[in-house]
């Protein structure tokens, strides 16, 4: 079979082709003379498959969508505390250049404005490293996310330099403030080398994959940030990524996501995808007209928008069932399937606790569950164990391990675990659970 999904993303990028309003950033010379024609969008799986369809070659500058990856690179360098202490994570609700600074902490309010950005960058490498230092730590982060060696545009970088008034403006104000001891300017060429390096919408779509894998990059298997930091960067991209649009494209659009002034934009759906589109006239906010547009279109049709709620863990338990062994002794037998996390693990625990439920022998069977977080494993396993001292006999029936059970640091040491039922002979049915019996009424 032919996957339909190429087709799926051909056609809408012939739906969008049309529109051109907007305009091609004014203020980066090389950004001002793209193709405003060019039009991409590429979308990578967590295991580092590629759907792409139009210009997926095109390289552009990565501009504004670095931040959040440097915001990482320096979270792993210097620690959530140490990182907290020079820039904060409060959505600012301005435009990406504004001067400004948090009025109580007098720290930039967040890393995914310019004067949060620049910070960043001023923690990279020892204290005090030169232009050429940080710009090869940023250089070389950056491809650890992409997978492949990333190089600088110069000619953009150059472009950008010299009408860098603003960002001049800003580090200024950073330095006067001792936000940070480098030297303004080198700190502004610093980032402006950052902003040049260059991708394709496939890159930005694997760097995004990286993030919405937990950190874990799907093409190297390198994990480039630990999954507490990615959980950081993911949240202030939500929150902060898309400036004074923010709350119009969460609500609307709600997959967390980064722009930048050469008209990429790239969305993390944590667990599931990275996407990034290219198309280089903007809107007022300095987002990608088309690429803004594609990403709604994407979260309607595709279900992406991160707050729509998923299906709620009733179905966990899928059989709930008593028996008699052949010595008369009550046996239970709860079958459990899918993923289990906390609320899921809660549902079992209220059933464990039903009165009037005595048992002799409970067996939890997880043959059909795909996966257990830990807090659901250390809930489970606390109330096996609380079973045990009311004199209850504990069976997993756990072939794969789900409970991590077996071996000498099993949590449940004198639990029986069993790859099937054959063993458990003679076992008689005597009643069905409550859950089936109110089912069959209702039908
Ligand atoms: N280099 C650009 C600037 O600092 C990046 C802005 C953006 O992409 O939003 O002005």
């Amino acid at each position: 079979m032919r996957s339909p999904i190429p087709d799926f993303l051909d056609e809408t990028l012939d739906r969008f082709r049309p529109d051109r309003s907007g305009e091609n950033a004014d203020y980066i010379p090389d950004l001002a003379a793209a193709d405003p024609e060019k039009l991409a969008i590429c979308i990578s799986t967590l295991d580092g498959v590629e759907y792409t369809s139009g210009d997926a070659d095109h390289e552009f500058s990565i501009q504004s969508m670095s931040k959040p990856f440097i915001y990482g690179l320096a979270l792993e360098q210097e620690g959530l505390a140490g990182v907290l202490e020079k820039v904060g994570v409060e959505p600012s609700g301005e435009k990406f250049n504004e001067l400004s600074l948090d009025k109580k902490s007098g720290r930039p309010l967040n890393p995914m404005i310019n004067a949060g950005a620049m910070t960043i960058h001023s923690l990279l490498g020892d204290p005090g490293a030169g232009l050429a230092e940080r710009t090869e730590i940023v250089r070389a982060g950056l491809s650890r996310f992409a997978g492949r060696e990333l190089s600088i545009d110069e000619e953009v970088a150059n472009g950008e330099w010299r009408e860098a008034y603003r960002n001049v403006a800003i580090a200024n104000m950073l330095r006067s403030y001792d936000i940070f001891y480098d030297d303004p300017d080198e700190v502004v060429r610093g980032y402006i080398e950052q902003c040049a390096i260059t991708v394709t919408v496939k890159d930005l779509a694997i760097m995004a994959a990286t993030l919405a894998g937990g950190g874990h990059n799907p093409l190297t298997g390198e994990q480039v940030l630990s999954p507490r930091v990615n959980r950081q960067v993911l949240a202030v991209m939500m929150t902060c990524g898309m400036y004074d649009a923010a709350g119009d494209w969460m609500t609307e659009i709600g997959i967390p996501a980064k722009s930048g002034v050469s008209g990429g934009v790239f969305g993390v759906m944590p667990g599931q995808v990275g996407i990034a589109t290219f198309s280089p006239r903007l809107d007022r906010h300095g987002t990608s007209v088309r690429g803004a547009k594609i990403f709604q279109d994407l979260s309607d049709r595709l279900s992406l928008h991160i707050m729509d709620a998923p299906e709620p863990a009733r179905s966990i338990i899928r059989r709930d069932r008593r028996f008699v062994d052949a010595d008369g002794k009550m046996v239970r037998i709860c079958s459990l399937q899918g993923l289990i996390q906390w609320s899921g693990s809660e549902n079992v625990l209220r059933a464990m606790d039903e009165p009037g439920s005595s048992t002799n022998t409970f067996v939890l069977d997880l043959r059909r569950v795909n996966e257990i977080n830990s807090i659901a494993r250390s809930m489970l396993t606390e109330a096996l164990s609380r079973m045990k001292d009311d004199t209850i006999r504990v069976v997993l029936l756990d072939p794969d391990d789900m409970m991590q059970c077996k071996g000498p640091n099993s949590a449940l040491p004198d639990v029986q675990i069993l790859d099937s039922l054959k063993s458990v002979k003679g076992l008689k049915r005597i009643r069905d659970d409550r859950r089936r019996e109110m089912a069959d009424r209702a039908n």
